[in-house]
This record gives structure tokens, C-alpha cells and sequence, in this order.
């Protein structure tokens, strides 16, 4: 291919060039949302499968469009491959986060554990996790209500040690370490042994095809019996039915997330969720 700039990909490479022109495009989605102060937060409900409680939520970005829309990292997926961009965009997912929070709890309302979205970038940021630790004491946030949530790509970032390093800091103050998406990435056992993860987050993709193969149904049950054996917690992302709930409750998975408890949600009609799920707790929940 002749390098001639480029306006001439287009010419000798049109998928290249439509792939370029679709993250260029997003990522200047992105840009004009950071700019305009329209990177915001949703909320997605997660529940302990022993008790049907409700018992924290996973932030979830969202970015404002000027005609009162709202676009999910599904519509602007591209610009996650940009460093920067997802940089950027994670610092204002977690101040928001962290504004949101501080408003509730001057509100006096109890969110549990919130978890957030950490790209493995971030983790390329020199300082970050003793920055986040600091921001979260600036602002009168008890660590312990925080939870971040990893990759496997971030576990398999080349220099481990600085991984390691930054997940011991967040852990040692009390911010606890989710492993998202588990299943479908890399990680070995030897990485769950090395760094300080409280809990695995089974994949949807697993959980979604629970009824439909068998082999799903080994592997989610074979994670869940890991994880209990660390001493992990489980939580199983995407459910959407009764029956899946009722089969990973049955297998011991201790917690879940999806559309059958609830459908990520803006902080308002989070809050007004929160305050009635824990007002309609039942004092003693038989297990
Ligand atoms: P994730 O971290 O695995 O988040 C769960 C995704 O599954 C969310 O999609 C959520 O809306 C969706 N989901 C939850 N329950 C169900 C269900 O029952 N059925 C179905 N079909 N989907 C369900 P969302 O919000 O579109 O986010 C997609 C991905 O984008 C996230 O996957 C995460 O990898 C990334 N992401 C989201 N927010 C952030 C962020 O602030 N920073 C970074 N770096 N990545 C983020
Ligand atoms: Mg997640
Ligand atoms: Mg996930
Ligand atoms: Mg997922």
C-alpha cells in the first residue's frame, strides 16, 4: 500500500478506512461529551442470590447527546481502543461516580457497594490508584463502599508488578477488586492466587446460554465451586430469567446482576430504587 496520506487508505483499503472513519468518529463522540460535561453515570442494581437483597450497584457510563438522548458504550464501542480517550472518559465516569455518591450520602441514602468500570489504561497511568484512594478521603467516602472492577487484560498487562502494586493499594485501603467479565479473556489460576480479588464476575455470555447448552452449564457451575474455594464471592452478570437465577441460587453463586432485578438506571431513579428496596428489606430474610 502506498503511504500517501490519508485520504488515500480509501482508495487501496476501504474496510480499513471505514474502521478508522468509525473510531474517529467516536471517539470525537466522546471528546464533545467530556468537553460539554455530558459523561454521566447510570446505576445497575446487584443482588444477593441467598436473600434476593439488594445489596450495591455497578456504575455503568453513559454519555448526554444535546437532543436529550443517551448513548451506551455500545454506540460509541470504538473508542475504547483509543488510550486517552478511555483514559479520560474513566476519570469522569469516577468523578461523577464519587460526586454521586458524596451527594447520597449526605442525603442519607445507603447505596452499598458501588463498583466501577477500571480500563486497563488506567492502569498504565502512573499514580492512579493512590490518587483515586486520596479523592475518595478528600471527599469523606468510606473506601469500603467502593469496588473496582479489572479485566483479565489488565492482569495480563506485561508489567504485573505495577498491576499488583496499584491493586494493593486500592485493597489495603478498602476498596475492593472485582474481576470482570471472567471466562472470556486469559487469566490462570495463578492469577487469582497473585492478586487481591475479592470476587469474579461470570460473564454474560455464559450466564445468557444457561438453558440453551450443557457445556455452559458445567463451566458457570465449575467457576462458582473456584471461586467459593478462594473464598470469593460470585456474581453472574446478565440474568435475564427466573430459571437462571433459580439454578446459579441452587449452585451457590452468592450474587447477581440483570435485567430480571433491574435495568441500569439514572441517579435519581437509582436513589428513589435504593431508599425502597431497603426500606421493603424484610428484617429476617429466611435463607
Ligand atoms: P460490563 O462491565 O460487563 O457491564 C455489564 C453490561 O451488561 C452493561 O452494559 C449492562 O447494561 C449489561 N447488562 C446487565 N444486565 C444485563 C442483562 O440482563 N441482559 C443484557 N443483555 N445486558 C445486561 P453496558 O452498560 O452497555 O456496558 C458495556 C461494557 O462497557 C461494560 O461491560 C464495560 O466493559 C464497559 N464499560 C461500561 N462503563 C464503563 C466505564 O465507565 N469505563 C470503562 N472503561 N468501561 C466501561
Ligand atoms: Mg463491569
Ligand atoms: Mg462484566
Ligand atoms: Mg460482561
Amino acid at each position: 500500500v502506498k503511504r500517501s496520506g490519508r485520504g488515500a487508505a480509501g482508495v487501496f483499503c476501504p474496510e480499513y478506512s471505514s474502521v478508522f472513519d468509525a473510531r474517529r468518529q467516536a471517539i470525537d463522540t466522546v471528546r464533545a461529551a467530556l468537553r460539554t460535561d455530558r459523561v454521566v453515570a447510570h446505576y445497575q442494581p446487584l443482588i444477593c442470590l441467598h436473600s434476593g437483597a439488594y445489596v450495591g450497584a455497578e456504575a455503568l457510563v453513559r454519555l448526554q447527546t444535546g437532543d436529550g438522548g443517551l448513548l451506551g458504550p455500545e454506540q460509541f464501542w470504538p473508542a475504547f481502543a483509543d488510550p486517552e480517550c478511555v483514559r479520560q472518559l474513566d476519570e469522569a465516569v469516577f468523578e461523577r461516580v464519587l460526586s454521586d455518591l458524596a451527594g447520597w450520602q449526605a442525603a442519607g441514602i445507603e447505596t452499598g457497594v458501588v463498583s466501577l468500570n477500571a480500563s486497563r489504561f488506567w492502569f498504565q497511568t502512573k499514580g492512579f490508584a493512590r490518587r483515586f484512594v486520596d479523592a475518595l478521603a478528600a471527599r469523606g467516602i468510606p473506601a469500603e463502599s467502593l469496588c473496582v472492577e479489572v479485566t483479565e487484560s489488565v492482569l495480563l498487562n506485561e508489567d504485573s508488578r505495577s498491576v499488583a502494586r496499584a491493586l494493593s493499594i486500592l485493597s489495603e485501603a478498602g476498596v475492593s477488586i472485582a474481576l470482570d467479565d471472567f471466562g472470556t479473556g486469559f487469566a490462570s489460576l495463578t492469577h487469582l492466587r497473585d492478586f487481591p480479588i475479592d470476587s469474579i464476575k461470570i460473564d454474560r455470555s455464559f450466564i445468557s446460554g444457561l438453558g440453551a447448552k450443557p457445556e455452559n452449564t458445567v463451566v458457570v457451575k465449575a467457576i462458582v465451586d473456584l471461586s467459593r474455594s478462594l473464598g470469593m464471592n460470585t456474581v453472574a452478570e446478565g440474568v435475564e430469567t427466573g430459571a437462571a437465577s433459580e439454578f446459579l441460587s441452587a449452585i451457590g453463586c452468592s450474587h447477581a446482576q440483570g435485567f430480571l432485578y433491574a435495568r441500569p438506571m439514572a441517579p435519581h431513579a437509582f436513589a428513589a430504587h435504593v431508599s425502597v428496596s431497603r426500606a421493603e428489606m424484610p428484617l429476617n430474610w429466611s435463607i
